[in-house]
């Protein structure tokens, strides 16, 4: 057979064109190297925002094109993105009062916001967000943006890609595309075995490998560059007990979050550092710690310090090389290049963006695809519900007490983790259980119902995928949960205990 599109790159770009150009009713074969969002994309900030600090940048489109998008993915997947508000405290000698309120008019009003609720001032002194902070700190300003579980968003993109039609084949690299005239001759590899696929055209969506690949795999001799940006977060105990998310401004221009994160813990977030070299496993540096605990401790009354980490991730950001001298001022907005040659098949390669932007970028690629295949149908995502997403956002409550209900003998945490990562489809796991011995064996807070259940559907292969990608229960799990998931899914394991959650 050959296929309408190839796409090399199981992130959120790779699978959201996936998704798209499927529903379009394009043939489409995707391949991920290893598991589904195991690059970039599930180590970002987790963020469906505009990017407050763009502005600075005059970053207006994407800014706009980012804040649009938040509502029209909170309707998509309202169980696995959800509304946040961040608290803006102002600096004695940073930005002025007036430009905070400045940015967050524009803010507010550049994106069409419809269910998010509009900026407000806080005074810090009486509101319960000031408690944690020092008590220089008098104003601060609280304003929307949107959580997403990003390697979630990922997985659910591939699995309404495969829904209309598309094969996605994660743990297969592609290790070679040669133009055969019209058509693109790619060879695969999985498990050392090689595979032969041909496509009429091929999408680029290796995130920061995208040159390596224009350059080794397709045999461009002057691949166009990608500026590599290194960002570390910190997973800390938890710093407080309200909802609310703060973002601090450092006295070097950047600024830096602290959200609540898994129940118990806070996420500190996050670096610009230039990167070079393979983007493969990327980790924090202390350098890049001792930062991050020093911005936040310039706020918080009780010091950050390296005794409360619990865990440490970092992701390379694969930005378009616009010259910038900063890593911080490099562009974050997307770029797509397409080469063709007068008779040779297209090749379109993606470089930047954002997880926020990964369907406007999806979008576009198809506006790039168009002239090759002229007879795709239109746009769809904008008002697409992902899978176990079909429901209004603001029923999430009432649904999850709705599954409490049927399932009453499942702790609430397990209840609202379950919707919270699979939305109405929580049901199919649990269905007929009426005891947690019909859900299996229990490793702790999953149960054998759900690995089946992503192995089946969400090419779930090790344990590592279900504890630092599909969940974050590593953060969660005891040590002899973990190593008793690991024997279970992969019995080779047996004799090698592994340390996953890194604890400074
Ligand atoms: P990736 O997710 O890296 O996917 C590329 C995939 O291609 C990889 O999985 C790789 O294994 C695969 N691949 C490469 N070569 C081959 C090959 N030869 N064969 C098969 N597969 C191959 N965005 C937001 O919207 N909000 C945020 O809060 C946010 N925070 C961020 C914080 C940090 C620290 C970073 C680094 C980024 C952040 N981003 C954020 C940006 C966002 O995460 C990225 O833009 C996005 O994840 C890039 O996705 P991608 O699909 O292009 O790349």
């Amino acid at each position: 057979m050959i296929y309408d599109l190839f796409i090399i790159g199981g992130g959120v770009n790779g699978c959201g064109i996936a998704r798209d150009a499927a529903g379009r009713g394009l043939s489409v074969f995707l391949v991920e190297q290893n598991d589904l969002a195991s690059g970039t994309s599930s180590a970002s900030t987790k963020l469906i925002h505009g990017g407050l600090r763009y502005l600075e940048h005059y970053e207006f489109r994407l800014v706009r094109e980012a804040l649009i998008e938040r509502e029209v993915l909170l309707k998509a997947a309202p169980h696995i993105i959800w509304p946040l508000r961040f608290v803006l405290p102002h600096h004695d000698g940073l930005r002025p009062k007036a430009l905070l309120r400045l940015g967050l008019f524009i803010y507010d009003h550049l994106g069409g916001r419809k269910i998010l609720p509009p900026t407000r001032t806080v005074d810090l002194h009486t509101d319960v967000t000031g408690e944690p902070l020092k008590a220089d700190f008098t104003t601060g300003f609280e304003y929307s943006d949107c959580w997403v579980e990003d390697a979630r968003l990922v997985v659910l993109n591939a699995r309404d890609a495969t829904a209309k039609g598309a094969i996605i084949r994660s743990r297969t690299k592609c290790v070679s595309a040669r133009r055969d005239g019209a058509l693109w001759t790619l060879v695969i590899e999985q498990n050392g075995q090689q595979e032969t696929i041909q496509a009429k055209a091929l999408i680029n969506a290796a995130g920061p490998w995208v040159s390596s690949v224009l350059g080794a795999v397709v045999g461009r001799n002057d691949p166009d560059k990608i500026r590599m940006v290194k960002g570390s977060h910190l997973v800390v105990e938890k710093l407080y007990d309200h909802d609310r998310c703060y973002i601090f401004q450092n006295a070097d221009g950047r600024i830096c979050f602290a959200i609540p994160y898994e129940q118990n813990f806070t996420l500190i977030g996050t670096t610009d550092q230039d990167h070079k070299g393979d983007p493969g496993k990327p980790e924090i540096s202390d350098e890049e710690t001792d930062y991050l605990l020093r911005s936040v401790s310039e706020y918080f009354r009780m010091p950050v310090t390296r005794d409360h980490v619990r865990w440490a991730y970092s992701g390379i950001r694969p930005l378009y090389d616009d010259g910038a001298s900063k890593a911080q001022e490099a562009t974050r907005d997307y770029v797509l290049k397409v080469d063709k040659p007068d008779d040779g098949a297209p090749v379109l390669s993606v470089f930047g963006g954002k997880i926020t932007t990964a369907r406007k970028l999806a979008e576009a690629v198809m506006d790039k695809m168009k002239p090759f295949f002229p007879a795709m149908k239109g746009s769809w995502t904008a008002k697409a519900s992902l899978p176990g997403g079909a429901f209004p956002y603001s029923e999430v409550d009432a649904r999850i007490a709705a599954l409490q209900k049927a399932y009453s003998f499942l702790k609430p945490a397990v209840i609202r983790r379950l919707f919270r990562a699979y939305g109405t489809e929580a049901e199919k796991i649990l269905e007929g259980a009426r005891f947690a011995n019909d859900l299996g064996q229990s490793f702790g807070p999953i149960s054998e119902r759900e690995i089946e259940y992503l192995r089946a559907n969400e090419w779930v292969v090790t344990a590592d995928d279900i504890l630092w990608r599909r969940s974050k229960l590593g953060l969660h799990m005891k040590p002899e949960e973990q190593q008793a998931l690991r024997e279970f899914m992969e019995p080779t394991q047996k004799s090698k205990p592994k340390k996953t959650a890194k604890v400074d």
